[in-house]
């Protein structure tokens, strides 16, 4: 199978081209590399977004690489846009179950099921994940107390992230506005539902904050 590697970058097209063009952007793929414009990866349509997404591909100068350049509005192989996805297991937090989820968004309550399942299924890992982000961005964090719901622990979890991301970069960051939801993807390279993630961790590899630098394998959509 063929690996497409994908960095998570803001919503506005203009900025990344910037970025693009001014050599802003790193490569995740080695240590000094910087990535340039290399066309444009597939159109995707996604459920959420009024327009088509036409990400755009980029290479790296030093390893020839390349990258798709993913906004922080889309998961990796989700055609739902993160803050749908994100709504729902802030909606499960409140004890809402699929079918309703589902109804009120809009989404099959078998899709919103589904989505629940891989969170609930990995949530003791995925909030020990955003509590470490949290820990690392912010000072004097305060963690939050595990709920006993898979989904309420995540979402305390993240929202502990995004007070100590806004608190340091600002409400406004490389990300566009701090919403929980793009945390959720920027802090998990758009892995929050991919198969793997978050990975074990290793010693000597602090939890990434910065939202550009996580390497993923990007290739075909799921639901
Ligand atoms: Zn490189």
């Amino acid at each position: 199978m063929r690996k497409a590697l994908m960095v998570t970058v803001e919503v506005d097209p203009e900025r990344v081209e910037s970025r693009l063009a001014g050599g802003e952007l790193s490569c995740p793929s080695c240590p000094d590399g910087v990535l340039v414009r290399w066309g444009f990866a597939r159109v995707r349509r996604v459920v959420g977004s009024a327009d088509a997404v036409r990400p755009r591909r980029s290479r790296c100068r030093t390893c020839a690489v390349t990258h798709v350049l993913l906004p922080v509005t889309l998961l990796l192989r989700r055609a739902y846009v993160a803050g749908l996805i994100w709504a729902a297991v802030v909606a499960k937090a409140a004890g809402a179950g699929h079918r309703l989820i589902g109804h009120r968004l809009g989404v099959p309550g078998s899709t919103v099921r589904g989505w629940l399942r891989v969170i609930t299924g990995r949530a003791e890992v995925v909030r020990h994940w955003f509590i470490s982000v949290a820990v690392a961005a912010g000072v004097d964090v305060s963690i939050p107390k595990a709920t006993g719901s898979g989904c309420g622990d995540v979402a305390a979890a993240v929202g502990a992230a995004r007070s100590a991301v806004a608190a340091r970069f600002g409400e406004r960051s490389v990300i566009g506005a701090v919403t929980s939801a793009r945390v959720a993807v920027a802090c998990s390279g758009a892995r929050l539902l991919a198969p793997g993630w978050p990975p074990a961790p290793t010693p000597g590899h602090p939890t990434p904050v910065d939202p550009d630098v996580h390497a993923v394998d990007g290739s075909s959509s799921r639901g």
